[in-house]
Formats: C-alpha cells, sequence, structure tokens
C-alpha cells in the first residue's frame, strides 16, 4: 500500500474525505457524489468516482471488496470486517477481534507471502428481519 501523503490533498479530496468521515454506511460512489454535491454544487460523478478510486489507490480510504454489485467506499481503514444484508444490500461494521493466524494460516499453506484477509460476513439486518415477520403475518391472515 502506498502512503497516504503521495497524492495531492485537494478541495474536492478533502470535502470527499470529510463527508465520508461522516457515515459508517459505507456509501457507493453515487451516495458519495451525493453527499459532495451538497457542499460542491459543480462536481461531477465522474470527478467524484476518479478521486475515490485515487484515494482508495493510496490508502486514504478503502474500497470494498465486498459480494455487493457496487464499490463501496470506508473512511475507516484499519483492518475491520463487514456484515452484509442479504436482503436490502446494506454493509455495516462489525466489531469483532481481527483474526491474525489465519494469514499465518494461509501462508503456511500457500506459497504466497500473505498481505492480509478480507471477510464479508452475510445475513439479515434488524429492519429487514422485521419486515419478514410482518409479510408472514399476512399470509396468515389471508
Ligand atoms: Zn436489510
Ligand atoms: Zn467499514
Amino acid at each position: 500500500m502506498q502512503d497516504a501523503s503521495q497524492i495531492r490533498m485537494t478541495t474536492q479530496r478533502k470535502t470527499i474525505l470529510e463527508e465520508l468521515e461522516k457515515v459508517t454506511s459505507h456509501p457507493t460512489a453515487n451516495e458519495v457524489y451525493d453527499m459532495v454535491r451538497k457542499r460542491l454544487p459543480r462536481i461531477g460523478l465522474g470527478t467524484v468516482y476518479r478521486n475515490l478510486e485515487l484515494m482508495s489507490e493510496s490508502g486514504m480510504i478503502l474500497k470494498l471488496e465486498v459480494g455487493g454489485t457496487q464499490k463501496r467506499f470506508d473512511a475507516t481503514v484499519h483492518p475491520h470486517y463487514h456484515i452484509r444484508c442479504i436482503s436490502c444490500g446494506k454493509v455495516d461494521d462489525i466489531d469483532i477481534p481481527l483474526i491474525d493466524n489465519i494469514d499465518r494460516n494461509a501462508a503456511d499453506l500457500s506459497q504466497y507471502q500473505v498481505l492480509g484477509h478480507h471477510i464479508e460476513f452475510s445475513g439479515i439486518c434488524e429492519p429487514c428481519s422485521k419486515s419478514d415477520e410482518e409479510d408472514e403475518e399476512e399470509v396468515l391472515i389471508n
């Protein structure tokens, strides 16, 4: 990973970072664009997209390599795990201790120098499981 100081901190990047730090929802590029546009009305989606890519390449932010269809971004760059709702697709941080021996095990079992790992849990979030229950009740009534 490159040093975050290698890219220039422009107003656009600073604004993107500040907006990303405000949320824990792991927004998509489109969602970041909507947030940033409120402060920089003339910014384009392409610019936001390019900056997000550059910023994640430099290690300033995290690009989530998760099973969803859209890339998501995270201002929390230290290693942590995520859980994704299979129903609505939202991604939350999951605050469990890092499994560090997994990297060593993987290195032992492969010819690789292991640099890290990604774990994505999947499940059904609380609002989605509640609306599931409501659906079931309707079926029972009918
Ligand atoms: Zn959900
Ligand atoms: Zn996260």
